[in-house]
């Protein structure tokens, strides 16, 4: 049987990996602290490690598992900025993810937060409850018939702007290696990154975090979108530059945010810290403005999408030592 050390696991994690066809094959050793160097150690006897998204796989972190015997990391999501992925295959570690569960939990959600925030439905539905029915201070707008901006057309992207098409919007996107086929059968026109800035009422990103799209929405590029502009990052925090964007939401000139990812999320999203300080001064600002909504990193919380991370994750973790070759796709 298989060991596998499963890092920074929640409740439904362990469900769902359990649960999994072929998952009573697995001697599963869920821990609830997140993988890094100094949590590594716990690893003894693994021959994987299972991650999400906030674990530090350095290579200080991979030299502890490799020494360790440890011979596959399986990341439990799509994103993969948290890990060294060169060190890895250095030290002969396998590296796999799961490039795709369900790109419509994110899209869905992606949606969810611009309807909520544009009607305020979160603050409708505490007023109501404490029978205050006043519509004062509760005005949006008709998305029908705006300019939505879509930065990155790959999977989640795509269904983002499909859904939005069906609003009745005009749907603009950028991407450097567009979908142009896509984009003529769905209505969707690609433009270059500074029209997409300038001409959208609603800006949403739907690219990976790399070297070049760190702080993509910064001072420079805050200033070039239209004034009152929605942003919409369910991605990676580290997109957007937070001081920049509180400064931008202080002006005005950007009319709501809602983020589902924030640039330092690592050690606060998915954890309960109510009855704490909250030490991110920034992250606090941004609670008090009432044109900002934030959840915490659930775009991906759906049954599909956690059950076909845990498909691809065992059947991955099944495969280590048969000789057979990883799910297709799933490599890094
Ligand atoms: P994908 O790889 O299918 O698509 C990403 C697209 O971004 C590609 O088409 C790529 O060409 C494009 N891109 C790269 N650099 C760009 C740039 N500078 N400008 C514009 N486009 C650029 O990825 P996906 O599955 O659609 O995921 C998109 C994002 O969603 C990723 O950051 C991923 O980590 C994030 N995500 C978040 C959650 C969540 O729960 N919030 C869940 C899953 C994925």
């Amino acid at each position: 049987m298989i060991e596998v050390a499963v890092y920074d696991t929640k409740p439904y994690d362990r469900q769902y990996l359990s649960q999994a066809p072929g998952g009573e094959r697995i001697a599963w050793r869920f821990h609830d602290f997140r993988l890094s160097a100094e949590t590594a150690p716990a690893a003894k006897g693994a021959q994987a490690v299972c991650v999400f998204v906030n674990d530090q796989v350095d290579r200080a972190c991979l030299e502890v598992l490799a020494a360790l015997g440890v011979r596959l990391l399986a990341l439990r999501c799509a994103g993969y900025n948290n890990v060294d992925v060169i060190a890895a295959r250095g030290l002969g570690l396998a590296v796999v993810r799961v490039p795709a569960y369900s790109p419509h939990a994110v899209a869905e959600h992606t949606v969810a937060l611009l309807l909520t925030l544009n009607r305020k439905i979160h603050r409708a539905f505490n007023r109501v409850r404490e029978l205050n029915f006043s519509l004062s201070g509760l005005v949006g707008f008709d998305l029908h018939g705006k300019t939505i901006g879509i930065v990155g057309t790959g999977k989640i992207g795509r269904i983002v702007a499909q859904i939005f098409h069906g609003f009745g919007t005009e749907v603009l996107a950028h991407d450097p290696v567009p979908t142009p086929d896509w984009a003529v059968i769905c209505g969707v026109r690609y433009v270059d990154f500074d029209t997409l800035l300038a001409a959208s009422d609603v800006i949403s990103l739907h690219t990976p975090l790399l070297p070049e799209t760190y702080h993509l929405l910064n001072e420079r590029t805050l200033a070039r979108m239209k004034p009152g502009v929605f942003v919409v990052n369910t991605s990676r925090g580290k997109l957007i530059d937070t001081g920049a964007l509180i400064a931008a939401l202080k002006l005005g000139h950007v009319g709501g945010v809602a983020l589902d990812v924030y640039e330092e999320e690592e050690g606060i999203f998915f954890e309960d810290l109510s009855g704490q300080v909250l030490h991110d001064d920034e992250l606090s600002l941004l609670l008090t403005f009432p044109n900002v909504l934030i959840t915490s990193h659930q775009a991906f919380l759906t049954v599909e999408a956690l059950r076909e991370i845990a498909r691809v994750t065992t059947d991955n973790l099944l495969i280590l030592g048969t000789g057979k070759p990883f799910l297709a796709g799933t490599t890094l």
